[in-house]
C-alpha cells in the first residue's frame, strides 16, 4: 500500500483516473498548433502581401512607364504641333506678305528684266495664225526655261513683280518675269507643261471676252477651268489684257474705262485676286489710258519697248523684251546680265 502510495505520490500525474484528461498538456499542444497555424497564416499573408506588393510595384512602374511614354508622346505631339504651327505661320506670312524673307536694296530702285511671249506652237501648226514674230516653238521655250533654271534665275508671279517694281525688296538679284499675252489656248497646251517641268513662274495676259460664260466655248483661247488649274499650280498668275483687245488710244474714254475696269472686275471675281497688272493691247495707250488705269486700281501697266524695267520709272509705261522664235537661250541670258550686276551692287548688307 505504502509503495503504491509512494508511487502514486512520485508520479502524481502520470496516470489519471480514467475519463480525465491532462488539460495542461493538451493546452500546450493546442498552443503550439495555434502558433504553427498562426505562423503559417502569417507566412501566407506575408507571401500574399509581398505578391500584392510586387504586383502593386509592377503596376506603379507600368503606370509610371505609361505616364513617361504618354508624357513623351505629349511632348513629341507638342513639338510636332509647334513645328506645324511655325510652318503654318511661315506659309501665312508668305501668303500675307509675298515679300517675306526677301533681300533689301541698298537704296536704289530694283531693275527687272521682263520677257514678252505670245503664241507657243510649232511653225507647221496650220490652225495657228500666220507665222510671225509673236511665235516661239515649244522647243525654243523649253531651251530658254532650261537655261534660266541652270543659271539660277528666280522667276516671278505678277504680284511679286509688282512688289519688286514698287518697293525696295527683291527675292533675288537674278530675277526675270515671263509674260505671255492674249491667253491663247496653246499657252495652256504647249507652254504650261514646259513651265511646270522647270518650275518657272509666268503671267498670262487674258482678253476676258474670250471667257464667255466662263465655260471656255472658244477652244482657241484658255478656258476658265484651264485658268483655275494653272492658278492652282502656283506657277501661273493672270493679268488683264482688257476685255476685247482694242487699240485703247483710239477709244472714247467711257469705252476705254469699261475695257480696264470690266476686265479687272471679272478676273478679280473669277480668280479671287486683286488684279494689279494691265497689259496694253499691242502696246498702245496714251496719257488718258494711264490715268484711267490708275483709277481702275492697277499698280503696273506693261507696254513693249525693248528695254529694262526699273522701279523708279513710270510704272504705267513698263517696257518688256519681245521673245520670239529663233531667240536663243544665250540671247535671253544676255538681256538679263546687266540687271544682275546692278541688283547685286544695289543690295543692303
Ligand atoms: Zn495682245
Amino acid at each position: 500500500m505504502e509503495k503504491r502510495t509512494i508511487r502514486v505520490e512520485k508520479e502524481p500525474n502520470t496516470r489519471l483516473p480514467q475519463g480525465l484528461k491532462r488539460p495542461r498538456r493538451r493546452n500546450s499542444m493546442s498552443s503550439r498548433l495555434l502558433i504553427l497555424l498562426g505562423v503559417i497564416i502569417l507566412a501566407i499573408l506575408a507571401l500574399t502581401g509581398f505578391g500584392l506588393y510586387q504586383k502593386h510595384e509592377k503596376s506603379v512602374a507600368a503606370s509610371e512607364s505609361r505616364s513617361r511614354v504618354s508624357s513623351i508622346d505629349i511632348s513629341q505631339k507638342v513639338a510636332a504641333e509647334e513645328s506645324a504651327a511655325i510652318k503654318a505661320s511661315e506659309s501665312a506670312s508668305v501668303a500675307a506678305d509675298p515679300t517675306y524673307g526677301w533681300l533689301k536694296t541698298a537704296g536704289k530702285p530694283n531693275e527687272l528684266p521682263i520677257l514678252m511671249f505670245h503664241y507657243v506652237a510649232e511653225e507647221t501648226d496650220n490652225n495657228q495664225p500666220a507665222w510671225n514674230s509673236n511665235y516661239i516653238t515649244p522647243e525654243s521655250l523649253s531651251a530658254i526655261c532650261e537655261a534660266l533654271v541652270a543659271n539660277g534665275y528666280t522667276t516671278l508671279t505678277a504680284d511679286q513683280a509688282v512688289a519688286v517694281l514698287t518697293g525696295n525688296l527683291k527675292p533675288s538679284n537674278k530675277m526675270v518675269w515671263l509674260t505671255f499675252d492674249d491667253g491663247h489656248e496653246n499657252n495652256y497646251t504647249n507652254a504650261y507643261p514646259i513651265l511646270k517641268k522647270y518650275g518657272i513662274h509666268a503671267s498670262f495676259g487674258m482678253v476676258t471676252a474670250t471667257l464667255p460664260s466662263y465655260k471656255g466655248t472658244d477652244t482657241t483661247y484658255i478656258s476658265y477651268s484651264q485658268m483655275l488649274k494653272m492658278q492652282g499650280s502656283g506657277l501661273i498668275s493672270f493679268t488683264s489684257h482688257t476685255e476685247t483687245h482694242p487699240d485703247l488710244s483710239t477709244l472714247a474714254l467711257s469705252d476705254e474705262q469699261e475695257q480696264l475696269t470690266g476686265s479687272k472686275k471679272l478676273l478679280d471675281n473669277l480668280l479671287h485676286q486683286n488684279t494689279q497688272v494691265l497689259v496694253y493691247p499691242s502696246g498702245k495707250f496714251d496719257s488718258e489710258t494711264e490715268k484711267l488705269a490708275k483709277e481702275a486700281g492697277y499698280k503696273v501697266a506693261l507696254e513693249e519697248g525693248e528695254d529694262m524695267a526699273v522701279g523708279s520709272g513710270n510704272l504705267f509705261e513698263v517696257p518688256r523684251y519681245r521673245i520670239s522664235t529663233g531667240a536663243s537661250p544665250n540671247y535671253v541670258l544676255s538681256l538679263l546680265e546687266a540687271a544682275v550686276r546692278y541688283n547685286t551692287a544695289n543690295t543692303a548688307h
